[in-house]
């Protein structure tokens, strides 16, 4: 299996439906953790930590990366944010988390649909490798 260096690589920047789209028609299984109008977060397939969770707007809406963020994005961007923090606290990760936002090939993003990580459940480290 392709390590996330190589998969993030691998994947062409581009506004096309991705995998997640999938999940949010529920066209294929994710163990979801949390939706609501706006917002789905579910277990990552592949999980950097103990709790490892994705949360993604369920409109993309031009959000293929936070790079691609406009002034008609502070809605969502917000709400994702705020939803993670509920998250955590449902997660039980009251001594901490983080989240990450990977972007383009050298931010190590695969998946071309603006997504939040979700880590927790054990000590991070800093500077991330
Ligand atoms: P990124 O590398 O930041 O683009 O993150 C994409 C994440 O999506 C990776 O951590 C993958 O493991 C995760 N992922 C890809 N496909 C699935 C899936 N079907 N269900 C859950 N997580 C997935």
């Amino acid at each position: 299996m392709a390590s996330e260096k190589e998969a993030a690589l691998a994947a062409a920047p581009s506004d096309s439906p991705t995998i997640f789209d999938k999940i949010i028609n529920k066209e294929i299984p994710a163990n979801i953790v949390f939706e609501d109008d706006k917002v789905l977060a579910f277990r990552d397939i592949a999980p950097q930590a103990p709790t490892h969770i994705v949360l993604i707007p369920k409109v993309k809406d031009g959000l293929t990366g936070i790079s691609k963020a406009e002034e008609q994005h502070f809605e969502i961007l917000g709400r994702l944010l705020y939803t993670a923090k509920l998250i955590a606290k449902q997660e039980g990760l009251e001594d901490g988390f983080r989240l990450v936002i990977n972007d383009g090939p050298k931010g190590c993003q695969s998946v071309y649909h603006l997504h939040v990580h979700l880590l927790g459940g054990r000590q991070m480290n800093w500077p991330p490798g």
